[in-house]
């Protein structure tokens, strides 16, 4: 294998579709014709945190705020699982506060009830609130680093966010014997390729599980300066190119074909799983919320029910040949290496 550097530096059309279908081939062997799915609910918009770059910072003053009572969360699990999702990502803005913890303590026992592989995408946290959440039946936890360089890290968030402590984070969360997922953005400002390796390197030493990447896409009330004049198609082949070197070094992660690729191109899940992801993350929040949680411009499906966006994931991963492992809760084959507790 060429370096990761030479790979994320390709640009030609004929040597990024070489990339790609090499990266697939890996998928492939390792994993075979098949997709993970995860009904997501994004569980409220309310958040601690300004990172630069994200349209539901603190201070978008645009933003409408909103909290699902934990009664909401519990008949979205619900459905996702009558959507045959046997797997639920709960995300949100960053909260840290006890009444928000014993919340979702709530919502984890009765959810253990549905028998759902649960992941929890929640930021940064005490590790007592992580140990608290694994306890009452989270089995995953999804926290980018955003970026492999804490001196870019440093640039996209004030000084009071942490690159040091996300890291800490993930390393708490790997203790406390979740599945732990990170990933970054790419296409940032100021970011070069040798960041982008570094970060395939980074999730290589952290033994990661799983991984969600995909590229930065502007919000225009979110401050970032110096955005990258990229066209759609630039940025989703960064955001490609990611997936498949990252495929190609770590062959049996779970790779989540992130919903900012299908923002930048209509068929773009579908290209982000040929160039070597396994993972989808239906979105299963009422349409009510869902452009209340516009992290970036352009979120696709705002109108979208579940059911809609079942029926339509269908049609597009039969057109390329793959078919969802409804029923499964999809593990990562790097996960079974390490533990026999996991499950199909
Ligand atoms: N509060 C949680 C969830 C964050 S939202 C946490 O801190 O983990 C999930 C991810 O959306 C972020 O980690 C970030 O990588 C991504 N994101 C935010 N703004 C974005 C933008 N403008 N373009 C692309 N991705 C963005």
């Amino acid at each position: 294998m060429d370096s990761l550097e030479t790979i994320l530096s390709l640009t030609d059309a004929d040597g990024l579709k070489s990339l790609y279908r090499q990266a697939y081939a890996e998928k492939l062997r390792y994993i075979g014709p098949h997709v993970s799915v995860r009904g997501l609910i994004e569980s409220g918009n309310v958040c601690a945190k300004d990172c630069y770059y994200c349209g539901i910072r603190k201070s978008n003053p645009k933003v409408r705020r909103y909290q699902l009572s934990e009664d909401d969360i519990v008949r979205l699990a619900e459905a996702a699982k009558s959507f045959g999702y046997a797997s639920v990502v709960i995300q949100s803005g960053e909260i840290e506060s006890e009444s928000h913890t014993q919340m979702i303590v709530r919502v984890l026992k009765r959810l253990a009830a549905l028998d759902l592989g649960v992941t929890l995408s929640l930021g940064e946290q005490e590790a007592d609130v992580y140990k608290r959440w694994r306890e009452a039946g989270a089995t995953r936890y999804l926290l980018r680093i955003e970026t492999a360089n804490e001196k870019l890290y440093s640039r996209l968030h004030p000084a009071d966010h942490s690159w040091r402590r996300r890291v800490e984070c993930l390393r708490t969360l790997r203790k406390l014997d979740y599945q732990v997922g990170t990933g970054v953005m790419c296409a940032l400002p100021g970011e070069t390729v040798r960041d982008l390796a570094d970060a395939i390197r980074f999730f290589r030493d952290e033994d990661v599980d799983m991984i969600g990447m995909g590229p930065y896409i502007p919000h225009p009330d979110a401050p970032l300066d110096g955005v990258l004049p990229l066209t759609r198609a630039e940025r989703l082949a960064w955001g490609l190119k990611m997936i498949a070197a990252t495929r190609l070094t770590l062959p049996k992660v779970n790779i989540a074909a992130a919903t900012a690729l299908q923002a930048l191109a209509d068929d773009g899940r579908e290209q982000g799983i040929l160039a070597g992801a396994n993972v989808i993350m239906p979105n299963v929040t009422d349409v009510e919320y869902r452009a209340d949680y516009q992290l970036y411009a352009g979120k696709p499906c705002l109108n979208e029910n579940a059911g809609l966006c079942r029926s339509c994931l269908d049609r597009r991963l039969a057109a390329i040949g793959e078919k969802i492992l409804y029923g499964e809760r999809g593990d990562s084959l790097r996960y079974f290496e390490r533990c026999k507790n996991a499950q199909r």
